[in-house]
């Protein structure tokens, strides 16, 4: 008997220490993120890998050469870079960037690509939304309609100052004893 009015206090101390533990939670601030709704305000990462971009400028210009290194390093094929010749005076043609295409679906995020690129051409954005209905639509061509690539502004060499020196007058020639 005793036992038994043991384990019926027993029972009852387990079951308010619960009660406290889910008081407490009930009255605290919650520390859940509310998404979709913080959507506006919420705070990335900035080295966050969602996916890969290629920024233009004012003048829809980007920095790609279509050097295709970056579609070399992709160990999924992930990223297809189509270019073209287009004549730039004088009977000369120059390779350049035709469609870049990059598929989000098959990319894995290992940032082989962004590092390999010799002109800092492609970068990660922080958008992780990207569903969509059907496969395909993961893929997207990162140059715009209507961009080229951005014109390289010619290096001008350091000037070197060049040092003037002044002849030796008869008061600061070396004074050598064995020529007397
Ligand atoms: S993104 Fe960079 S590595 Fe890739 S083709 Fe363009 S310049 Fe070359
Ligand atoms: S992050 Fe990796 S898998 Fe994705 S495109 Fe770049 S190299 Fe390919």
């Amino acid at each position: 008997m005793i036992q038994y009015i043991k384990d019926i206090l027993s029972g009852i101390k387990n079951l308010l220490l619960g009660m406290k533990i889910t008081m407490i939670n009930f009255i605290r601030k919650p520390i859940t993120e509310c998404y979709p709704e913080n959507r506006g305000v919420k705070v990335y990462s900035p080295r966050f890998r969602g996916e890969l971009i290629m920024p233009h400028n004012a003048n829809n210009e980007h920095k790609c050469t279509g050097c295709g290194i970056c579609q070399m390093n992709c160990p999924n094929g992930t990223i297809t870079v189509k270019t073209k010749q287009v004549e730039i005076g004088e009977g000369k043609t120059k390779k350049v960037l035709d469609q870049y295409l990059y598929d989000l679906g098959s990319c894995t995020f290992c940032g082989l690509c962004t590092m390999g690129c010799p002109q800092k051409a492609i970068v990660w954005s922080n958008n992780f939304e990207h569903s969509v209905y059907r496969r395909e639509k993961l893929v997207n061509q990162l140059n715009r309609e209507g961009s080229k690539q951005e014109e390289k502004k010619p290096v001008t060499p350091p000037t070197v100052e060049k040092k003037v020196e002044t002849p030796k007058t008869e008061e600061t020639k070396d004074v050598n004893p064995n020529n007397q």
